[in-house]
């Protein structure tokens, strides 16, 4: 992330190691998500709790922006040549 933080500071666009960050980011955030919605059991699943709330807005990620399925194809594309 920092890295390409940077590189994205320096003017540089890369591509590949973008869409890598935002396919992982979107990944760990619903497991994440969905971790904490366990913890809370039945009242987690509710929609009047809060986790309830983040565990739906955790799936944005891996659709706004760009898809995850999109973020493979630019991967695929970039870095492998597919
Ligand atoms: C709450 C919310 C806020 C949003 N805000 C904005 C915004 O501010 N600005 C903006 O521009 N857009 C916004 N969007 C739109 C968002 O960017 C799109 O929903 C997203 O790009 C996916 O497009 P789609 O919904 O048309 O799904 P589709 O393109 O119909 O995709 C449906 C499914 O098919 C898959 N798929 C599509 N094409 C391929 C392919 N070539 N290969 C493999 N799989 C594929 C997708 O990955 C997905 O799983 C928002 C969406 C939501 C839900």
């Amino acid at each position: 992330m920092y890295s390409i933080a940077e590189r994205w500071d320096r003017d540089e666009y890369p591509v590949t190691e973008i869409s890598m960050a935002k396919l992982l980011v979107g990944r760990v955030t619903t497991q994440v998500a969905d971790t904490c919605l366990q913890l809370h059991g039945g009242m987690g699943y509710m929609a009047e709790s809060g986790i309830s709330r983040y565990f739906r807005d955790s799936r944005l990620i891996r659709i706004g922006g760009g898809t995850d399925e999109v973020m493979k194809e630019i991967i695929a594309k970039t870095a492998l040549g597919l």
